[in-house]
């Protein structure tokens, strides 16, 4: 199912704060004195998520004091659902590769790839540690590509499934169906032969990846 773009997007600029913020869904750039886009994101209700910013401990993360602290301008972009403001997202990350969002990732920096061969329909996650018994482990990939893209690259590009095993039986199809992001084994939309086929695949693309890691470790 194609994500609806029927509607325009909306674009609304503030000053730092939550007063103005619109009360729409989409994503939201924070731009420093200078210009540069530091940080983006998406929120069904973007004058919510801003009062978590500017609001005096609403939001917990380490970052937030210091990315508050140098924003000088916002700007949000009013996609209307959720999907499109997903899609959105990943999009401008890409693009500008804010500061805050990379600093981010790297709080949440894993080195290693855990396919979770032992549910059916096994995802890709981050690992970072191997601890279960017959669960399949990659890496660490230290040097060159990183696990973080490899998982993106993988998990896109077989539209891997990202839920629980109990919410795949609930058979609801989530926010990934609608941007064509997972296959939807929940809906029985793929076989179990046919998703093996692309975790062997995986298996295989990621174990090359290991023996050139190896080797340039080697070098
Ligand atoms: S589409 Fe279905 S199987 Fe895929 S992540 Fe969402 S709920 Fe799970």
């Amino acid at each position: 199912m194609a994500v609806s773009s029927d509607e325009p997007i909306r674009v609304v600029e503030t000053a730092p704060g939550y007063k103005d913020a619109p009360k729409a869904t989409g994503v939201y750039l924070m731009y420093d004195e200078e210009g540069t886009v530091i940080y983006v994101g998406k929120a069904v209700n973007l004058k919510l998520r801003m009062q978590q910013y500017f609001r005096p401990g609403g939001d917990g993360r380490r970052s937030v004091p210091f990315l508050v602290e140098k924003v000088r301008k916002i700007e949000f972009r009013i996609t209307g659902n959720e999907a499109k403001a997903f899609l959105l997202e990943d999009e401008l990350i890409k693009k500008h590769l804010p500061r805050y969002n990379v600093m981010g990732r790297d709080d949440k920096s894993y080195p290693s790839l855990e396919l979770t061969v032992l549910e059916p329909f096994p995802r890709l996650i981050p690992a970072h540690r191997h601890l279960k018994k017959g669960s399949r482990y990659f890496g660490p990939f230290i040097v060159g590509v990183s696990a973080d893209e490899l998982l993106r690259r993988y998990r896109d590009r077989f539209k891997l499934r990202r839920c629980t095993v109990n919410q795949m039986k609930k058979g609801k199809p989530c926010l990934y169906y609608q941007i064509e992001r997972c296959c939807a084994p929940c809906l029985g939309s793929i076989s179990e032969e046919e998703y093996a086929g692309y975790v062997e695949k995986i298996t295989s693309s990621l174990r090359r990846y290991e023996r050139i890691q190896s080797k340039v470790e080697e070098e």
